[in-house]
């Protein structure tokens, strides 16, 4: 028989190829288990009910007719006439019979794989692969029914039928007369798969690309306890892993790990009705991470591969066995959102004004909208829902598609970023916050609000309906300019990814600072003596740093996570990162940093920048950032790092703290650059002194026109004084650039002033400033004045 007219096909026979005969999700299964086993990549065996069967089902069964009958004019914006169609055509295919060959088929196949495995009843998934599904301009993501821990031949047989059903979910129907996909060009074909027993470990999702911004060069990996729905579905918070694709040969990039709450844990039931439950997570295990770093390693490793294989960023199901402990692949297909996406237009939303924030949470797409609120507690009441309302519940599920489509906004309770409803939100281009948690307690029917995740990966929800700004840039049309590298202040980690995307020449200012109030929000110097804390701190400690057990090491691996990431997001690109400036008052706000930390009456000018790091009663603490630094450089190798001292007042501070820095191994070499903030008085007068020591100065414009003029740069009385373009300022930025040329040294600027006046950015070109470093908001306009 042709492969053409077979009902089954073993994984070992297909190939992408044949999409056509097993869908997207079974072709690309297919093609892995045949092609990448061989490397490495497990991938569980198993057989597609072809395309073929279920069209030969249809016919047989005479209900074809009747379907499309059922389904002609449908108006799929109509919720109470889809509800009602959908059920008719369910009824029908439930209905109808499989016949003696098919039902054969199916069960001789069961029974081989079960022998192969040595099982007389083998716990299997049955995956619904529609053959237009997963084409890289449809994900269909949670359109589809998939069933879990299915064993024996009575309900592997019902199982498949439901899987067919699941062609005509409401969901199915409205997202498939939206994609104008007509009713007998979709067919489906069924996945039947060895089951992994993540149900005693753990399992989750992985993209091979920044699913947010588009970034090429990352794995995001989301992991939950037991089987992988949960996390597929947004139905928990996942731990989430970052690793950096470009040095996962011969590094550990691991750049990101953050815990997740993982509320809940999907097991085997094992009734026959109810094949799974779910069990609310353990402490224990909702303060451990799902996986080690070897594991986050190898799955990162096996993405790269398969993304290699089908040439485009792919989005994976993974699986851990928890009788064998090894790492599975259960599905793969391409990503949907970024790789259909040729040509760079950005579209910029801001906020006009602003109003009181009601709610947090992670951001999805980076939009901003405003509208009545609409909490849909359950399936039955999507029929409420008005076009233009923010829809609020407690989690995106994909069956409601219809409604999702017709939102202003997506706020839900649960959820991370990489689940099925962001990802349809996303497709939606719908703005969406999932994990926001009391979302559904906190905000009203009715209520007009106004969502933002326009500003980073934590979205806002404020209220009211605020004014909000669009702008379109295409940023093929954006130039560089060739006498200076324009280069991006960027401290945040999580607006790293999507920042790279803009024009420039790297980062300029890194501040820790965001880094440390960002991912540790905990005083260094607690977390060094958290043994010997009073127990209340102890405990908001532990907390804080769940996961964790080597205080220490919560600060070092965070801090370099966190520098990583920039690091990452703008390789090759030089990236200058610059140890910590809080100041007293800035540092206390920390966790436990009032034990720490003196009152002072002057903070601004008190003990900050260069003059902690040789203290004895700091130096542990920067001990630590420089720990963080080597790790990036030599675990993850991101060599791209330089570093810059803030606030360094006599040459002799400079000495103390360089001295430092070479006895923990930093030493500043060809490959390693070390700059100093050129930001005091002195810093000008005596820059030949403090060049000499280091390969250059960044200008920081903010605290030199400060200590130049003798203004706090914090208080509103004399504010007005305050000004960058004094004479004075500019006189000793005009001159500490032509000294420091005259050196041969690297002479840049990270103030604020070029970011907010394009004039003061032309000055620096004109006096031959090397780089300038701007906000990434204000880049564009900038760069516009320096053509
Ligand atoms: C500056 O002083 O100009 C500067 C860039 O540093 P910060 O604003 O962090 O003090
Ligand atoms: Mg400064």
């Amino acid at each position: 028989m042709q492969k053409k007219d077979k009902y089954i096909l073993f994984f070992s026979e297909v190939s992408k190829r044949d999409l056509n005969l097993v869908g997207g999700k079974n072709a690309s299964l297919g093609d892995m288990y045949s092609n990448l086993s061989a490397g490495g990549i497990r991938v569980p065996d198993g057989f597609a009910v072809t395309a073929k069967a279920y069209f030969d089902f249809i016919n047989e069964g005479k209900i074809k007719n009747k379907i499309s009958k059922i389904l002609r004019g449908l108006d799929t914006g109509d919720v109470k006439e889809l509800q009602k169609s959908g059920k008719e055509v369910r009824a029908l295919i439930r209905n109808t019979e499989f016949s003696d060959r098919l039902s054969q088929e199916i069960q001789s196949a069961y029974e081989k794989l079960s022998k192969k495995y040595k099982s007389t009843a083998l716990s299997v998934a049955v995956r619904s692969s529609a053959t237009a599904e997963d084409l890289p301009t449809a994900s269909f993501a949670g359109q589809l029914e998939s069933y879990l821990n299915i064993t024996g031949k009575e309900s592997l047989l019902a199982s498949v039928r439901e899987c067919f059903a699941s062609l005509f979910t409401d969901r199915a129907i409205s997202y498939r007369q939206d994609k104008r996909f007509s009713l007998w060009k979709v067919a489906i074909s069924v996945g039947v798969q060895k089951m992994v027993r993540s149900d005693k470990a753990g399992a989750g999702v992985m993209f091979t690309i920044e699913p947010e911004s588009g970034f090429r060069d990352l794995v995001v990996i989301d992991a939950g306890w037991g089987l992988g729905e949960n996390v597929v579905k947004g139905n928990v918070s996942p731990d989430e892993y970052y690793v950096y694709k470009n040095k996962i040969d011969k590094y550990k990039p691991i750049i990101k790990k953050q815990i997740g709450s993982k509320e809940r844990t999907m097991v085997y039931k094992n009734s026959k009705d109810k094949p799974t439950k779910n069990l609310i997570t353990s402490k224990t295990n909702r303060d451990k991470f799902v996986l080690n770093n070897n594991e986050i390693l190898q799955l990162a490793r096996w993405g790269s591969k398969i993304e290699l294989h089908f040439k485009t960023p792919m989005d994976i199901e993974w699986a851990k066995d928890g009788l064998d402990n090894k790492l599975y692949i259960v599905q793969a297909r391409p990503e949907t959102v970024h790789a259909p996406q040729k040509n760079l237009v950005i579209e910029n939303y801001s906020l006009l004004n602003k109003s009181k924030v009601i709610l947090r949470g992670v951001s999805v797409g980076n939009k901003i909208a405003s509208g009545k609120v609409r909490i849909i507690k359950s399936t039955k009441q999507i029929g409420l829902f008005k076009e233009g309302e923010v829809l609020v519940s407690r989690s995106t599920d994909p069956a409601w598609e219809p409604i999702m489509k017709k939102a202003a906004a997506i706020i839900t309770d649960t959820g991370g970023r990489t689940c099925h409803a962001a990802i349809v939100s996303r497709e939606l281009g719908v703005p969406c916050v999932v994990g926001a948690k009391e979302a559904t307690t906190l905000l009203k029917n009715g209520q007009e609000v106004t969502v933002d995740c326009a500003a980073g990966i934590e979205a806002s929800v404020y209220d009211r309906v605020l004014k909000i700004q669009k702008k379109k840039i295409n940023l093929k049309n954006v130039k560089l300019p060739r006498n200076v590298d324009i280069m991006m202040n960027v401290g945040n980690p999580d607006v790293a990814f999507r920042s790279a995307f803009l024009p420039n020449m790297g980062v300029g200012l890194a501040r820790q600072e965001f880094v440390i109030s960002n991912y540790i929000k905990i005083h260094p110097l607690a977390l060094i003596n958290y043994p010997n804390l009073p127990s209340v701190l102890k405990r908001k400690i532990k907390e804080a740093s769940a996961g964790y057990p080597d205080k220490k090491s919560f600060f070092v691996e965070k801090l370099a996570e966190g520098v990583g990431q920039i690091a990452g997001a703008f390789y090759p690109n030089e990236v200058i990162v610059r140890f910590s400036d809080f100041k007293s008052n800035e540092y206390r706000a920390l966790i436990g940093g009032d034990l720490y930390e003196p009152e002072e009456s002057n903070p601004m000018i008190g003990w900050r920048g260069a003059s902690r790091y040789y203290d004895p009663k700091f130096k542990p603490a920067f001990l630590l950032e420089l720990k963080a630094i080597k790790r990036v450089i030599n675990e993850f190798g991101l060599d791209n790092v330089s570093v810059m001292i803030p606030f360094c007042r006599t040459v002799k501070e400079a000495k103390a703290v360089l001295k430092i820095m070479k006895q923990a191994g930093l030493k500043r070499s060809k490959k390693f650059k070390v700059y100093l903030m050129c930001e005091l008085p002195v810093n000008i007068i005596e820059a030949e002194s403090f060049l000499k020591l280091v390969d250059g100065y960044s200008i920081g414009s903010n605290d030199l026109t400060q200590l130049t003029l003798g203004v706090d740069r914090d208080s509103d009385l004399v504010s007005h004084v305050y000004d960058e373009f004094n004479p004075a300022v500019l006189t000793s930025i005009k001159n500490v650039i032509s000294d420091a040329r005259r050196m041969g040294k690297k002479i840049g600027f990270c103030g604020q002033a070029p970011s907010d006046f394009p004039a003061f950015a032309k000055f620096l070109v004109k006096n031959k400033i090397s780089s300038i470093s701007l906000t990434p908001d204000s880049i564009l306009n900038t760069l516009r004045h320096l053509k």
